[in-house]
C-alpha cells in the first residue's frame, strides 16, 4: 500500500496500555478483562476464505463478464442512474452475491464470539455480504458502512419491501417494484450504489471508536474514506490491533498497535487460543455449516471434496458466466426496447439529479460492445469504490 515507514512507532518506544506489542500481550489484556467494549472493522479480506470472489483480481474473470453484461462502463452495474434505467444487470449479479450462497468464515464466528461473551461494543464493516449476520451477530451490533442485502427498500419513496418477496424475485431472476402500486419505483437491496450516500446508521457511529478500550482491524486495505478514519476515532491509549496480509492505513503508527501481517483466519485462531478461546470458537464455526443448520449429523471428513481457492473461484466464476449469457438471452427483447426508449429516460434521470449521474450516455446493447472504452468513465466522488474498492482501480474492462 506504499507506506510511510517514517509514520510507524519506534521499536523503543515503550507500549502505554499493552505490556509489549505482541499477540500475546493483547490476549493478556483480553484475558485480564481489561477489554470490554471492543470495535471490530472488517473489509473484503475477511470474506474471500468464504468463497466470495474477490473482483479485485483479473484472475478471476468475473470483472471482464461484468463487459458482457452490456454495460456502458463496468462500474454502472452498481450506479443508481443506471440502475434507473436498467435494473437487470445488477441483478444479475444480485442473483450470485445474495445471502445464503456463502458460508461465514471462522473470522465471522470470531466476532460472534466476542459478541456472546459480551465484549462487542460493535462492528464497522465494509462488506456487504451479510456473512456476519450469517455467522450470528445481531443487527444492533452491526454498522454496514456500505449498505448490505439485509434490507431492501424503494429507491423512489423509500417504502421498505418484504425479505420474503425479495427472495423471491431473486429467485425468479424478476426485478421487483414498490408494493405501493401508486409508486411503483424500482426496489434494490440497501447497498450504497454511486451516487448514494452512506446509511445514517454509519455516521451516527462512527465516533464510538473513541469509546471502545480494543480495536480489530481485519481485511481491510483501510484505503477508503470515510471507513479508513474510523481506527483514528479511537483514543491514543486504546490498543488496536491489525490481522492483515498487509501492513495498512496508520496502523503500527501508535505505541499499543500490534499488527499481525497474515491472513485473517490464520491471525484469530492464534488470537482466540491466545485467549484459551480456541474449542469454542471452533464449535461455534462448526455451527455454522450448511449440515449443522439443517440439523444433519457431521459428515465424514472424507464426503467434502475439497476444492483450493482458485478451483472455487473458477466455479463461481464459471456459475457467474452461466448465469449472464442465460440473462443476455431473456434480454433480448429488454434490449430492443432500451434502444427505443432509454436516452430518453437517461436523459430525464440526468436533469433530475441535476448533472450528478452518469456523464456517459447509455448505450444501447447493439452499439455498446465496440464502444465499451470510450464509454467508460471514472466513478464519481461519494461513488461505489468504497464499496467495491477494485471497481475504481481498473482501467479497462
Ligand atoms: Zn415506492
Amino acid at each position: 500500500m506504499g507506506q510511510d515507514e517514517s509514520r510507524m512507532v519506534d521499536e523503543k518506544t515503550p507500549p502505554q496500555t499493552l505490556k509489549s506489542r505482541t499477540l500475546d500481550a493483547v490476549a493478556e489484556y483480553i484475558r485480564d478483562g481489561r477489554a470490554r467494549r471492543i470495535v471490530v472493522m472488517t473489509g473484503a479480506g475477511i470474506s474471500t476464505s468464504a468463497g466470495i470472489p474477490d473482483f479485485r483480481s483479473p484472475d478471476t474473470g468475473l470483472y471482464a463478464n461484468l463487459a458482457r453484461l452490456n454495460l456502458p462502463y463496468a462500474e454502472a452495474v452498481f450506479d443508481i442512474g443506471y440502475f434507473r434505467g436498467n435494473p437487470l444487470p445488477f441483478y444479475t449479479l444480485a442473483q450470485e452475491l445474495y445471502p445464503g450462497n456463502y458460508r461465514p468464515t471462522i473470522t465471522h464466528s470470531f466476532i460472534n464470539l466476542l459478541h456472546q461473551k459480551g465484549l462487542l461494543l460493535k462492528l464497522f464493516t465494509q462488506n456487504i455480504d451479510c456473512l456476519e449476520r450469517e455467522a450470528g451477530v445481531p443487527d444492533d451490533k452491526i454498522v454496514e458502512a456500505h449498505g448490505s442485502f439485509a434490507r431492501q427498500s424503494c429507491i423512489e419513496c423509500k417504502a421498505p419491501y418484504p425479505e420474503e418477496l425479495m427472495k423471491k424475485a431473486i429467485h425468479e431472476k424478476s426485478v421487483p417494484h414498490c408494493i405501493r402500486e401508486e409508486c411503483d419505483g424500482l426496489v434494490k437491496p440497501e447497498i450504497v450504489f454511486f451516487g448514494e450516500q452512506l446509511p445514517a446508521d454509519f455516521f451516527e457511529n462512527r465516533s464510538l471508536p473513541g469509546e471502545a478500550d480494543l480495536c480489530i482491524v481485519m481485511g481491510t486495505s483501510l484505503s477508503v474514506q470515510p471507513f479508513a478514519s474510523l481506527p483514528m476515532m479511537c483514543g491514543d491509549g486504546t490498543p488496536r490491533v491489525l490481522i492483515n496480509g498487509e501492513q495498512v492505513g496508520e496502523m503500527g503508527s501508535r505505541a499499543d498497535d500490534v499488527l499481525l501481517i497474515q491472513d485473517c483466519d490464520t491471525g484469530v485462531r492464534k488470537l482466540a487460543e491466545a485467549c484459551g478461546w480456541l474449542d469454542e470458537l471452533e464449535d461455534l464455526w462448526e455451527q455454522t455449516a450448511p449440515w449443522a443448520r439443517s440439523g444433519q449429523p457431521k459428515p465424514e471428513q472424507a464426503d467434502e471434496p475439497k476444492k483450493s481457492p482458485d478451483e472455487q473461484l473458477q466455479d463461481e466464476v464459471d456459475k457467474l458466466t452461466k448465469e449472464i449469457d442465460q440473462n443476455l438471452q431473456l434480454g433480448q427483447d429488454q434490449h430492443t426496447w432500451l434502444e427505443n426508449h432509454v436516452d430518453n429516460k437517461f436523459a430525464r434521470v440526468q436533469d433530475n439529479e441535476n448533472g450528478k449521474g452518469p456523464t456517459a450516455p447509455l448505450t444501447t446493447g447493439k452499439t455498446v460492445a465496440s464502444d465499451t472504452k470510450a464509454e467508460r468513465r471514472e466513478p464519481s466522488d461519494g461513488g461505489l469504490h468504497h464499496v467495491f474498492p477494485w471497481l475504481s482501480k481498473k482501467s479497462s474492462l
